[in-house]
């Protein structure tokens, strides 16, 4: 395919041409190989506070941020200062260590659901286990997801995904087998009266319900908070484990995650992304009597051998300290409030059909004629038109996720000349679109 680009970007061309030598598609994790917007990606060279520097010498603005960990921007110089004194430390010990009780106390007093946490590596081995754990706890099998979210590349829960499955249009992964998500039943997100309805049916067999209690992974889409009550009062009256998937969210909407801004209380959260400040961790935690059910404190198999990895563990606690000490959440939000009002101002002087959705630092651009609210208005919208801004945006040094069905993310160390560079490249994208 012709890049959609008008820069050219040799040394990236050549870089991503030599990568797709030797890894499948040229990249560790498919949404990186901008699949839903065309062309190839830019190859990064290093990054620094808001900006990702690509091996041509480019700089962008990153709304980004790692698909999510970085909301402090890159290189904090907490965040390396720990980790550099971590590292010196030796890099693994196999064997426990203080920062994973550190982290886990910080953990705990954030998020009152959550009276005992593990670590793991990843968002996917956060969720995993969590539903492992919700079976092992109820002694049943059945578990509810919502279409469009996503909650890793965990076999049982590849049914009707969002992200990258519901990008390249892959809702289904072969080398998932039937017997993997026959127990996997797929609800609307937001619709009260199927999940009533499917409650009075099955509630008895349901060991849990997995959600994101903000949808980043079809674009952003808030919960309706009729929604969210009767998902808590179905899953108490039946005796199902409610899920919330914070991978994104926690830490991101507020220091307490999308439940704190909310005031709900689920009975098991997953984590991941801030809390390893760019190193790769996940956690799951919960309801002390069910956690306690976790091997060896009870019989629900999980393990990993870097899990609780020191160093990963000394950046989650320096993030999550600065985000104590210096909350950037309430700057956050007024300044992408500026940049969606900005958007949604050149999006009408324009002409384009558009709806910004936006929590906090989480916003989604889609070209849609009405509001998103599940999987099927989100797949409704215009991804060609989007695919075009992206480039647009990307030319005028904006980084945006390369999809219609991901979320961006606005950093803490963006100023109010970043919001005005954004809006205005943004402005200048559309009314480019607009000839
Ligand atoms: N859950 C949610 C809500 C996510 O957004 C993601 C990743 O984007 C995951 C789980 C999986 O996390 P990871 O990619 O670290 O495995």
């Amino acid at each position: 395919m012709t890049n959609p680009s008008r820069v050219a970007r040799p040394k990236s061309a050549a870089a991503f041409e030599r990568a797709t030598r030797s890894i499948p598609g040229g990249v560790n994790s498919p949404a990186r190989a901008f699949g839903g917007v065309g062309g190839t990606p830019i190859i990064v060279k290093r990054a620094d506070g808001p900006y990702l520097f690509d091996v041509d010498g480019y700089r962008y603005l990153d709304f980004i941020g790692s698909w999510g960990p970085m909301i402090l921007g890159h290189r904090h110089p907490a965040v390396v200062e720990a980790t550099i004194a971590a590292i010196n430390n030796g890099s693994s010990y196999g064997a426990p260590c203080e920062l994973e009780t550190e982290l886990a106390e910080m953990v705990v007093a954030a998020i009152p659901s959550v009276e005992m946490v593990r670590f793991v590596s990843s968002g996917t081995e956060a969720t995993m286990s969590a539903i492992r754990l919700a079976r092992g706890f109820t002694g049943r099998d059945l578990i509810v997801k919502f279409a469009g979210c996503y909650h890793g590349h965990v076999d049982s829960l590849l049914v009707s995904a969002g992200s990258s499955a519901l990008t390249l249009g892959v809702p289904n992964s072969p080398g998932v087998p039937k017997g993997c998500t026959q127990d996997t039943l797929i609800l609307q997100y937001n619709d009260v009266q199927e999940l009533a309805d499917f409650f009075a049916a099955k509630g008895g067999q349901i060991a849990g319900v997995i959600l994101e209690p903000v949808v980043g992974n079809m674009g952003l889409i808030p919960p309706s908070a009729e929604f969210r009550k009767e998902l808590r009062r179905l899953t108490h009256h039946h005796g199902s484990v409610l899920i919330y998937d914070e991978v994104m969210t926690g830490f991101r909407l507020s220091y307490g995650g999308a439940q704190e801004l909310f005031g709900d209380t689920p009975d098991v959260t997953a984590l991941g992304k801030i809390i390893g400040g760019g190193y790769p961790v996940g956690a799951y935690g919960g309801r002390a009597d069910i956690l306690k059910k976790v091997m060896p404190a009870g019989p629900v198999f999980q393990a990993g051998t870097l899990s609780g990895n020191p160093v990963a563990m000394a950046a989650g606690i320096a993030t999550l300290r600065e985000l104590k000490q210096n909350p950037p959440y309430q700057r956050l939000d007024q300044l992408t409030q500026q940049i969606a009002t900005g958007i949604t101002a050149a999006a009408k002087q324009y002409g384009h059909a558009h709806q910004l959705q936006r929590i906090g630092s989480m916003w989604t651009l889609f070209f849609a004629n009405a509001p998103v609210t599940n999987y099927q208005t989100a797949v409704a919208s215009d991804k060609q038109k989007f695919a075009r801004f992206f480039w647009e945006m990307m030319d005028r040094g904006v980084y945006l996720p390369c999809s219609q069905f991901e979320a961006a993310f606005t950093c803490a160390a963006m100023t109010d000349e970043h919001l005005q560079e954004t809006i205005t490249a943004a402005s200048d994208s559309l009314r480019a679109m607009a000839q």
